[in-house]
């Protein structure tokens, strides 16, 4: 079993962006400017924000927080966007979700210039990327796409099972492993709630990607020998043991799965350490025009 670490493949990412930043410096370009709204104060939410703006810091970005109470209104929130949308010194932005439920995401994301929207999010960001368009690849999709790069995991012709249907990671997996691409040619299904055999289709996966938000889901005996097994979730479960109060686990069980895998990422230390290094190569790809011409 080979471990497909996060904290390599995104340190790998991040000083490559780090020489990259340098060079525009000494070019007499600014540096990427990544703009970051907090909503309110879930401690989750904080923690993945402060997370991000410590990446900016480590590649040399620029970065701006913008911290709001959670009595926001709609439009106001709106106009935050609006005028990051206008602001010719942003290069970037993401509103972190999830929002209070006063407010409807899919307005706000909406609102969001699809050439500044570096979370790609936004529908014409997620069309082009469906097309193979150039375009902001969400963050997890493409952090796992790059892990699977450094590691030169075989994709081509194999059977993929993603657990999760949602429009940030699960869907667009989904697509993106079976674009004619590498990574990518898999034979892919996507499995969700309503799927009648979950444990049948990744018994058939030579890949299997979970996001579903269910501590330790996937299971052992779900796995066959030699899986690729990619972990998205992030779960909090009460740990007395730990100063405070919980750890952080995958959806898979990790213990007891890792034998049989041939590869796997670990939970905490895997995606979520490369979802945040894609953003930032999102935002480098916003400065430096690689998706969409500025004006
Ligand atoms: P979500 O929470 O929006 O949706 C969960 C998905 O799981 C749904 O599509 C649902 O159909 C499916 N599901 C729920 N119960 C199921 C079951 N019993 N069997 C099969 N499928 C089931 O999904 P999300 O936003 O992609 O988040 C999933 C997990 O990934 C969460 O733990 C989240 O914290 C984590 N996450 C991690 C990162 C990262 O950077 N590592 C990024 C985004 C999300």
């Amino acid at each position: 079993m080979q471990l497909l670490d996060g904290k390599v493949v995104s340190r790998h990412v991040k000083n490559d962006l780090k020489d990259k930043v340098e060079k525009r410096l000494a070019k007499g370009l600014p540096a990427p400017h990544l703009v970051a709204v907090l909503v309110g104060d879930d401690p989750a939410s904080a923690s993945y924000v402060r997370s991000k703006v410590r990446s900016c810091d480590q590649v040399g970005f620029k970065s701006t927080l913008i911290r709001k109470a959670d009595t926001i209104s709609q439009e106001e929130l709106i106009a935050i966007v609006e005028e990051l949308n206008a602001d010719n010194d942003v290069d970037g932005f993401i509103v972190q979700l999830p929002l209070p439920n006063h407010i409807d995401d899919q307005s706000i994301t909406l609102a969001i210039d699809p050439r500044k929207d570096v979370d790609g999010f936004h529908p014409v960001n997620f069309g082009r990327m469906a097309q193979g368009l150039p375009a902001y690849i969400p963050a997890t999709p493409l952090g796992i796409l790059k892990m699977l790069e450094y590691y030169k995991v075989e994709t081509n012709g194999r059977n993929c099972v993603v657990v999760g249907r949602s429009n940030i990671v699960g869907t667009p997996m989904s697509i993106l492993l079976s674009r004619k691409a590498n990574p990518g040619n898999c034979t892919v299904t996507l499995t969700h709630s309503r799927t009648k055999d979950i444990k049948a289709e990744l018994l058939r996966a030579d890949i299997i990607i979970a996001a579903i938000g269910i501590p330790h889901f996937v299971k052992e005996d779900m796995v066959k020998e030699g899986a690729v097994v990619i972990d998205v979730g992030i779960n909090r479960v009460e740990d007395a043991s730990r100063e405070r109060g919980y750890r952080l686990v995958g959806d898979v069980d990790f213990d007891n799965v890792a034998p049989k895998t041939s590869y796997i990422t670990p939970v905490p230390g895997g995606v979520g350490l490369m979802t945040v290094a894609s953003l930032m190569l999102n935002t480098y790809y916003s400065a430096e025009q690689s998706i969409y011409q500025k004006g």
